[in-house]
């Protein structure tokens, strides 16, 4: 079951704002694996599953042409790949399977802070660079906006000081890049985050095996990560209180205990973190003996 047709290859980016949080999640899965030489490919040493690293551009591109089963990558790549293999009468041949909660952004237009921006119409005729034509194509078509897109690959923040466009349409997390560059956000046309996809291309039962097992470990790592397992003692008389309390909280085990007829343990997870002040109120509603555990791995 070793062959290289059989093992399952997925495209990471090779380096960038993906690639740490993408190898630590798979790691997190279990998988080990080992880099080689020029850094390009990782082969998976306890699972079928080999690593291709790559720009993350091209990940969608490898999915569909089912170079790769699987790709990690912006939700603004995956879509910019759509639109554009749509606009050119095509289709891509993947599916997105799963959000991964990292590599949060959004793609947004933007104008020069003195420009008189007074909404949508304010684009009709104008010049917007962008890496992501489609995107901003399929939007302003959806807006039924006719504007001029110049194609930039890269620093696009800096084409209205170059006076090649107007405005920009690029992707922001903070907003710190548009703000030095003296950019106003004033429109979202998409908000991203790591995403997986995996080809369309049939696959054999063996790897679609192991990619619903790597599936179902990456939804427990990402269940896991706000998890808390929290143990208290209370009165049974002040336990719906504390039950509320506790952010996110399933249906506690109670245990009573020994030698004490009114107290109980309560055992819970709570789906979302626990902060001091959650303590605090717990404390005040009568509870007692707090814990709180991080937890290590979770299957539905
Ligand atoms: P390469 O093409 O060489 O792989 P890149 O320069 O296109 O690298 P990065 O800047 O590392 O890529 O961004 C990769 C992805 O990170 C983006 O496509 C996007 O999904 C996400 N991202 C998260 N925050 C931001 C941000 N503030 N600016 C740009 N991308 C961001
Ligand atoms: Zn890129």
């Amino acid at each position: 079951m070793n062959t290289s047709e059989q093992r399952i290859k997925i495209a990471l980016q090779k380096s960038g704002r993906l690639t740490d949080r993408s190898l630590e999640l798979l790691t997190r899965c279990g998988l080990k694996f080992t880099q080689s030489k020029d850094q390009l490919f990782c082969y998976g040493e306890n699972m079928p599953i080999d690593l291709l690293l790559v720009r993350d551009d091209d990940i969608p591109g490898l999915v569909s042409d089912d170079v790769c089963d699987l790709g990690f990558a912006g939700l603004n790549v995956v879509q910019e790949k759509q639109l554009e293999l749509q606009q050119n009468g095509s289709a891509a041949l993947f599916d997105q399977v799963c959000a991964l909660d990292f590599g949060h952004c959004r793609l947004v237009i933007a104008v020069p802070e003195e420009s008189g921006y007074s909404g949508l119409e304010s684009l009709r005729n104008a010049r917007i660079a962008t890496s992501y034509v489609a995107t901003l194509g399929d939007f302003l078509k959806r807006q039924e906006i006719d504007a001029e897109i110049v194609y930039l690959s890269g620093a696009v923040e800096i084409a209205p000081r170059l006076g090649r466009a107007d405005f920009v349409c690029d992707l922001v997390s903070t907003g710190s890049t548009l703000a030095a560059n003296q950019l106003r956000e004033v429109q979202t046309i998409l908000k991203s985050e790591v995403v997986v996809i995996q080809t369309r291309a049939s696959l054999c039962a063996e790897k679609r095996t192991w990619i619903n097992r790597l599936l179902q470990r990456l939804d427990g790592v990402l269940q896991v990560r706000e998890s808390k397992y929290v143990m208290l003692h209370a009165p049974r008389s002040a336990l719906d209180r504390i039950v509320a309390i506790l952010p996110g909280a399933e249906s506690p085990t109670i245990i009573p205990l020994e030698g004490d007829g009114d107290k109980v343990a309560v055992h819970v997870v709570c789906r979302e973190n626990v902060f001091w002040e959650t303590l605090e109120n717990l404390k005040s509603a009568g509870a007692s003996s707090l814990l709180v555990l991080p937890v290590e791995k979770m299957l539905a």
